[in-house]
């Protein structure tokens, strides 16, 4: 009998961090690596945020907080779903976790066990299936037409539900897709969801602020009030505020749920960290200016990618509409030979053939479940996005 237990061998380590070690670790043996595999913002993390810390850790705000995080970042957290979102929290109705990814964890976890669906729009984020089947849980994935913009429509999610579905998890903008849903398609959902009132939404808005060409952001609770019952509205620092290593995410969702996820939190991590919370409350209070900027920044990063990688023949790009991810499609490289003999087959077959060849570094679709595509983050330099858009052109060319 092995010595791990058998839950662990229903999942397997997060795609992206592979990929991302992956290309860390050639580059620390000297290899000249195009990393475009990671999911955090290039930025530092805003002056003000780093100062408001060391106040906090000068004033010995270095010990153990409530469970569920600090009264003053948890009203912090109520004012900005309220300011930013429409929705009406109050203190019992939130919790802060180690990153959103965290609060997502414990919610799946708290309420995911053998005999439940949760379904899964792909392409999507990797970690819930896999979170899913950690909880036991039955992870149903349906696949969101490339030609429809990567979105759920409202047919497949009506076919996709059954009496054992427990959640539907919704993210957009989308990582890796890019993928926003309008308030008009996002009702459309919420009619569906009205019909099946035992399937709740998780909503994860982590890349709300990351949103381009003057886009609306909507989240299901707002656009579908009699649904905040029964929706988990996950957010965080991470992404719109270059807080990637804070580990501080949060979540507004009934405060049954909220009691269940705190119950899972303090048998496991407790509190997330306190300076992380000082840094957060600090983010989502002091000015928000320059979000807007760093926003700018990657939609022109995003319109010159889009660009290049429709030029390089077999790769075809849709020009994503939040988020900082491309997730072109390498249908037209499938079946041609590399320089080496290989042949590629699969999209994993061209993204390792990119390192090799290139040392080129994205990840495949298919760990998105969404093949033939591959990712590749825009939150880098433009300087750092030619580079790997000329490799790739290089690497497309010598497939014959
Ligand atoms: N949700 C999505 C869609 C993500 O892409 C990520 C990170 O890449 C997370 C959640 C988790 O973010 P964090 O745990 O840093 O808050």
């Amino acid at each position: 009998m092995s010595f791990i237990a058998d839950r662990l061998n229903r999942i397997k380590p997060s795609p992206s961090s592979m990929a991302t070690q992956r290309a860390r670790a050639l580059k620390a043996a000297g290899h000249d690596v195009v990393g475009l595999t990671a999911g955090e913002p290039d930025f530092d993390t805003p002056p003000n945020v780093v100062e408001a810390v060391v106040r906090a850790m000068a004033a010995s705000k270095t010990k153990y907080t409530d469970i569920g995080g600090t009264p003053e970042l948890k009203a912090a957290i109520c004012d900005k779903f309220l300011r930013e979102n429409q929705l009406t929290y109050s203190t019992n109705e939130v919790i802060v976790g180690t990153g959103g990814k965290q609060v997502i964890f414990n919610a799946l976890m708290a309420t995911v066990q053998k005999g439940v669906e949760v379904i899964v729009p792909a392409p999507f984020y990797v970690s819930y299936p896999d979170i899913v089947l950690l909880a036991g849980g039955t992870p149903v994935p349906v696949m969101c037409p490339p030609d429809k913009g990567f979105k759920l429509q409202p047919e497949d999610l009506e076919r996709a539900i059954t009496p054992r579905t427990r959640w539907l998890v919704l993210n957009a903008p989308n990582n890796p897709s890019g993928a926003v849903y309008s308030r008009q398609e996002l009702r459309a959902l919420a009619e569906v969801l009205l019909r099946h009132p035992h399937v709740w939404v998780l909503s994860d808005d982590i890349y709300e602020h990351v949103l381009f060409d003057g886009r609306e952001f909507c989240t299901m609770a707002q656009v579908a009030p009699e649904l905040k019952e029964r929706t988990l509205t996950v957010n965080g620092v991470s992404k719109a505020y270059a807080m990637t290593g804070w580990r501080i995410g949060y979540c507004g969702a009934p405060a049954e749920l909220i009691k269940a996820i705190t119950k899972l939190q303090s048998q496991s991590t407790s509190n997330p960290s306190s300076i992380g919370q000082a840094a957060a409350l600090e983010a989502l209070t002091g000015p928000q200016g320059f979000i807007a900027e760093r926003t700018k920044i990657f939609q022109d990063r995003r319109d010159a990618v889009v660009a290049q990688l429709n030029a390089i023949p077999g790769i075809t790009c849709h020009s994503p509409e939040g988020a900082f991810y491309v997730f072109p499609s390498c249908a037209g490289v499938l079946g041609k030979k590399a320089p080496d003999g290989r042949v590629i087959k699969t999209d994993e077959d061209f993204v390792l053939y990119l390192l090799d060849a290139e040392k080129l570094a994205g990840v495949h679709g298919a760990a998105y479940g969404c093949a033939p595509f591959f990712r590749f983050s825009f939150a880098t330099s433009m300087a750092v996005l030619d580079e790997g858009c000329a490799r790739l052109k290089r690497a497309c060319e010598r497939l014959t």
